[in-house]
């Protein structure tokens, strides 16, 4: 069974990005079997299914290497009493609450939900951090069906915090670590933390060892806000990022999040050992927490990814947000042309490629069928040469109408295929209020 995406702009990515006119992406399977001129590729494969893409471009899907689709039934929810004054307050009144309220169905829904976002943002490939100390066991087995059953790619973990039970969710990440293996290139795990603030040594040290029996990294929130730097500092005498290094939870498979306030030494370290960074820019605004070092950590060489923390699951309007705010806190108008969307179109290929073993972020033969085909007819001429400049001010706002994920459409003309979208916010409706009414008493 082949597909003829065809009579597009196609925009390969990869080291040497081109920019294809009247072009033709041809898969086979979950793979990409041959790209090039239009007219050429319908004589090649004249039996292959032809899926008219003129007036669009096409990208490889898009990868978020942090989101948080639990948060997903909070969306409207008021909080009473006066409003979370700080990031500890809005974990403490908020978040931590959330996760706690969270039942079964819910946590199936609110991984539903963010799914059919990402189809309609062309985000084929999710790196999750999962919270519901409710209902904890057996938590990332729903998610991971709803994942399938959406037929995206997404690595999962859940968050291990001191601050429920001591050592809660150790026991699940261990299960489904083993469950998943190696992974299947749609499924993939890891060892999931919350942050240093709510970790005693003990309990990381327990993390680690799963982590590293299994061969998997840690995905940890680091120096989001001060206040995980003052407590490593207080508690430790250790800035954060060096506390748990010498716990054993840097490495190459390993995602330090945020990493908003962090010395020189700290961003030399995560540098040396090639640890991840995920910037996430819309929710360090939204908290108020800081602004990531990202041009010195880039200049260090940190692999340093973009997400979206929950916010959502548009990748490039996370990626123009980025643009925006280190302009804007840099006071320069020269810097994050080139770095905001490097993060989102290389970076976060190499973050995923190290959890999926995955060659994802690139049209070329043999890689993955993962495509966001989006409606964009360029008004002014557009090449390898100027693809940053359409990027980031024309196709940021422009509509992404089909989105292929493993060689499967999940979206076409907009519509979703293979999720009843309609029927998983309405019974979401139904459900949310009484989430809402539950986390009142806790
Ligand atoms: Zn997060």
């Amino acid at each position: 069974m082949s597909t003829r995406y065809e009579y597009g702009i196609v925009i390969t990515l990869g080291e040497k990005n081109q920019v294809l006119w009247d072009a033709t992406v041809v898969v086979e399977g979950d793979q990409i079997a041959a790209v090039g001129d239009a007219a050429e590729m319908k004589q090649r494969y004249p039996e292959a299914e032809a899926v008219d893409c003129s007036g669009k471009v096409i990208l490889p899907g898009f990868i978020c290497t942090h989101h948080h689709f639990y948060s997903s039934m909070a969306r409207g929810m008021s909080i009473p009493g006066e409003p979370a004054a700080n990031f500890v307050e809005i974990l403490e009144r908020l978040w931590w609450k959330v996760d706690r309220a969270l039942e079964d169905e819910d946590i199936t829904l609110s991984a539903q939900l963010p799914l059919i976002d990402c189809m309609r943002n062309g985000t084929t490939t999710v790196i999750d951090h999962h919270a519901s100390p409710g209902a904890r066991d057996g938590s990332l087995d729903l998610i991971e069906s709803a994942v399938r059953e959406a037929g995206l790619r997404a690595s999962l973990c859940y968050e291990v915090s001191d601050r429920n039970v001591a050592g809660g969710g150790v026991a699940e990440n261990k299960r489904f670590i083993k469950k998943v293996g190696q992974g299947d290139g749609q499924i993939a795990a890891m060892m999931g933390m919350h942050a240093s603030f709510t970790l005693s040594d003990a309990t990381i040290e327990e993390c680690v060892g799963v982590a590293r029996e299994a061969g998997v990294g840690c995905h940890i929130h680091v120096a989001e806000d001060a206040a995980d730097r003052e407590d490593a500092l207080a508690r430790y005498g250790l800035p954060t990022v060096i506390r748990l290094h010498k716990l054993g939870v840097s490495g190459e498979k390993s995602v330090f999040v945020h990493c908003v306030h962090v010395d020189e030494a700290e961003m030399d370290l995560l540098a040396e050992t090639r640890t991840s960074v995920v910037h996430n820019p819309e929710s360090n605004m939204n908290n108020a927490v800081g602004v990531t070092p990202l041009l010195q950590l880039l200049k260090k060489g940190v692999l340093v990814g973009l997400g979206t923390d929950g916010m959502g699951s548009d990748m490039l309007a996370q990626m123009r947000c980025a643009y925006l705010l280190h302009r804007l806190a840099n006071h320069d108008p020269r810097v994050a042309f080139t770095e905001a969307p490097q993060l989102l179109l290389q970076n976060n290929a190499e973050i995923a490629r190290r959890q999926f073993g995955l060659r994802l972020g690139e049209i070329a033969v043999g890689h993955p069928a993962d495509l966001a085909i989006i409606d964009y007819q360029p008004p002014t001429p557009l090449s390898e040469a100027n693809f940053l400049g359409h990027l980031i001010f024309g196709l940021v706002d422009a509509t992404v109408d089909t989105t292929v994920c493993k060689g499967v459409i999940l979206m076409k003309g907009k519509r979703i295929l293979n999720l009843d979208e309609e029927r998983i916010a309405a019974r979401s409706r139904e459900l949310a209020p009484k989430m809402w009414r539950r986390l009142q008493g806790l």
